[in-house]
């Protein structure tokens, strides 16, 4: 359920909520919002009913959660949700764009890749330290060396740091380096990495699987948030279908469908979904278009040599092509009023 307090409602009044939600054996999640405090307690109707809480003082309405994500819920929270990523608002109405290289391969290469994206007014740098491969035989990244590079270039340039964990045992060394967190695809149901993510007081980004229909989706997210962690973002980066020209399909619809459903933001990765340089800007236009709070890019100053995704990986000048495209739709959307969006 619900719970919301009214506009007057004092500390003394959430705590007895809590109070009661706990003398139950019921997990609270106090909510604050710039107009009113709401506590949301998923599954609290089992155990308790509405009207043991709503003659209480402070409390405004009880309102029941019929979804079976209760943290990631549209219904469970006042408003949509803003991921704050090192200054970076992620859900607000201005376009969040993360771009950089899939992987990083050497000092040169990731300098040269940041200093191009921060010229762009881009903020957060992404760039993969332990790389999730199809073949054990292919690069699987610089791992801690990685790292360390990525502390420099954000010393260097002022960029927040997108980077990937792959593992529960690696997470930690992750973690004191991103800025937010990267959960891969083939890991969206790697429950225990996602519990350990959840415990983390980094943002999360949860790619949704290349199989995982919204359901599981959001399920994933779910297991983030009951640990605690309530700064996920859910990204699509293409599903396998039976389409082959591109690497995955976009799926288009699901942005706004978890839109409808959920009050976390999402964002989009052309790059994956497209897996070829001339279908990602049209990828990252659809994207946008269907309300994408913003989006992860690849790209790379010599794709030609790139370790990983190469092909996928825009020119800088595309790069600069797909931003000023995709801030453009951007801006169309938040004239068209907050319906838009
Ligand atoms: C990546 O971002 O480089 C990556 C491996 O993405 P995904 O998990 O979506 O395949
Ligand atoms: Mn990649």
């Amino acid at each position: 359920m619900l719970i919301l307090m009214e506009q007057t409602a004092t500390l003394e009044q959430i705590r007895a909520v809590m109070a009661v939600l706990e003398g139950a054996g019921i997990r609270g999640y106090v909510q604050e919002s710039p107009v009113s405090t709401s506590i949301l307690a998923p599954h609290a109707s089992q155990a308790l009913k509405a009207d043991r809480i709503e003659p209480m003082g402070g409390v405004g309405r009880v309102v029941p959660i019929t979804s079976p994500f209760k943290l990631a819920s549209a219904d469970g929270a006042p408003g949509r949700t803003v991921v704050e990523v090192r200054g970076v608002a992620v859900g607000a109405p201005e376009l969040a764009v993360m771009a950089g290289p899939c992987g990083v391969e050497s000092r040169e290469q990731l300098f040269t890749v940041a200093r191009y994206v921060a010229e762009s007014g881009v903020r957060l740098l992404r760039a993969g330290a332990f790389k999730p491969r199809t073949s054990p035989y292919a690069f699987q990244g610089m791992g801690a060396e990685a790292l360390r590079l990525l502390e420099e270039v954000r010393r260097e340039f002022d960029l927040g740091i997108v980077t990937e964990a792959t593992e529960v045992e690696t997470f930690e060394e992750v973690e004191r380096t991103a800025d937010l967190v990267q959960l891969g695809a083939r890991n969206m149901q790697n429950f225990a990495l996602l519990k350990r993510a959840g415990r983390s007081e980094k943002p999360v980004l949860l790619k949704r699987g290349p199989a995982a229909t919204l359901e599981e989706w959001l399920f994933a997210a779910e297991y983030i948030m009951s640990e605690g962690n309530r700064n996920v973002i859910l990204c699509e980066r293409g599903i396998r279908t039976w389409s082959q020209y591109a690497r995955n399909t976009l799926d288009v619809s699901v942005i706004p469908a978890a839109k409808l459903l959920t009050h976390l933001p999402v964002i989009a990765d052309p790059s994956h979904a497209a897996g070829r340089r001339d279908l990602v800007i049209p990828c990252a236009r659809a994207a946008v278009a269907a309300g994408a709070d913003g989006l992860i890019v690849e790209t790379h100053c010599k794709p030609d040599q790139a370790l990983s995704d190469g092909p996928q990986a825009l020119l800088p000048s595309d790069f600069f092509q797909m931003l000023e495209q995709a801030r453009r739709i951007r801006t169309v959307l938040m004239e068209a009023g907050p319906g838009a969006l």
